[in-house]
């Protein structure tokens, strides 16, 4: 059993961060490598491939950015970034090399144990995006959203009663996007470059009103969504399907 633990590589210099990542993780049985420089983390990441990387964007030697990017020419193993407060863009700009997730420190144990979790299921997963038979579905509260990709169907499921939801061509690509990364957080740049194209990866207020949109369709109450979450900063996370 014992050789079947995910093994994680901690990208960190801090060591009191360290400490903790050590003591936490390997209580969830997970096995813990360290690494406190981006050559080192680098060297060990291709030496002997992790299930999943914890990044620290501030390393001595460089820059955790840097380190993503480079990890990404060769693997798709999952990253997730841990990131200061203050360090929106940098972390940002990880996600858009390539990174998985982020953490922002201080982060707490549950944060850190459910966005591990969804990180390494996806990479289990890591079936081709678009794959004909996706129906990803989530609860709140006495209400179902059931998303069909290849029925282009979105049902709302109340009391028993299903309704469908009418989209938009767009609001469905959005959507559909969020569906096949569900549980992950998507930049805005990712969602504006595969929903709008490259020419538009800057105009934000498009996503600001798309997502809008489709939070008036789906959530019950649109200013407290519990479907399509805000990702202050950073973009847009779908809930995981349940
Ligand atoms: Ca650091």
């Amino acid at each position: 059993m014992s050789e079947l633990k995910p093994r994680i590589l901690v990208i960190e210099d801090e060591a009191p961060i360290r400490r903790f990542l050590r003591a936490t993780l390997g209580a969830h049985g997970y096995e813990i490598e360290e690494a406190t420089t981006a050559r080192d983390g680098l060297l060990q990441a291709a030496q002997h491939p992790p299930d999943l990387i914890l990044l620290d964007l501030t390393l001595p030697d460089g820059d955790g950015i840097d380190v993503a990017r480079s990890i990404r020419t060769w693997t798709q193993l999952p990253i997730v970034v841990l990131s200061a407060r203050g360090q929106e863009s940098d972390k940002v700009a990880a996600l858009d090399v390539g990174a998985d997730d982020y953490l922002t420190k201080p982060f707490g144990v549950g944060e850190l144990a459910a966005r591990i979790r969804v990180a390494l299921r996806h990479a289990a997963r890591r079936e081709p995006l678009g794959s004909t038979d996706a129906v990803w579905e989530a609860a709140e509260e006495g209400r179902r959203l059931r998303v069909d990709l290849s029925r282009r169907r979105v049902t709302l499921i109340e009391n028993g009663q299903e309704t469908d939801v009418r989209l938009t061509p767009t609001e469905f690509k959005l959507l559909a996007m969020l569906v096949r990364h569900a549980g992950k957080v998507l930049t805005h740049r990712q969602l504006l470059v595969e929903v709008w194209g490259p020419p538009h990866a800057g105009d934000v207020q498009y996503l600001r009103v798309y997502a809008g949109q489709l939070r008036t369709k789906l959530e019950r109450d649109p200013s407290q969504p519990r479907f399509l979450l805000t990702e202050p900063g950073v973009g847009y996370r779908l809930v995981e399907g349940t």
